[in-house]
């Protein structure tokens, strides 16, 4: 999930899945937030797929995307597209984190790391404009020989 051809590719299968019309009424629907969506004429709310993975995220905590992509029906590449974004938050504590694409620390979100992006801006500004610089974890997540996707989750 690097290159601009994949970052549009995930814009638009979400626009695709992303709820349109009232699935009761056919009416319209506004967006009122964290992936949800009201309609007009009789108030019955849709989810689009950011919603759905909040929703299971703040239930359950940090997931690993394949099992959030089990438990939802979201397939894994919008999940990860979602993080790639800043759309998403990996939750502080968790064990599951997506990495810096320049260095591979643990980043909450994004594409790099705030060090990388200082690095690469040179000014402390592009860390503030830059959409795809994510947060780091304030605790550092033990990763044993590559394989911290499929640490156990205790809460
Ligand atoms: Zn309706
Ligand atoms: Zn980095």
């Amino acid at each position: 999930m690097g290159t601009k051809a994949e970052q549009e590719k995930f814009t638009k299968e979400f626009l695709e899945r992303k709820p349109n019309r009232c699935s009761k009424c056919k009416g319209r629907i506004r967006y009122i937030g964290g992936g949800r969506y009201e309609c007009f004429d009789c108030g019955n709310q849709e989810i689009d797929d950011f919603g759905r993975v909040k929703e299971y995220i703040d239930e359950h905590g940090a997931t690993p995307a394949i099992i959030i992509s089990e438990h939802t029906g979201v397939p894994v590449d919008i999940i990860n597209g979602m993080l790639r974004q800043g759309r998403l938050e990996i939750p502080e504590g968790s064990p599951v984190y997506v990495q810096c694409e320049s260095c591979g620390c643990s980043i909450r979100y994004g594409r790099y790391c705030p060090d990388c992006i200082r690095s690469r801006t040179n000014s402390l500004k592009g860390v503030f404009f830059n959409p795809e610089v994510g947060e780091k974890p304030q605790r550092e997540v033990k990763k044993e020989d590559g394989r911290m996707h499929f640490l156990k989750f205790d809460k």
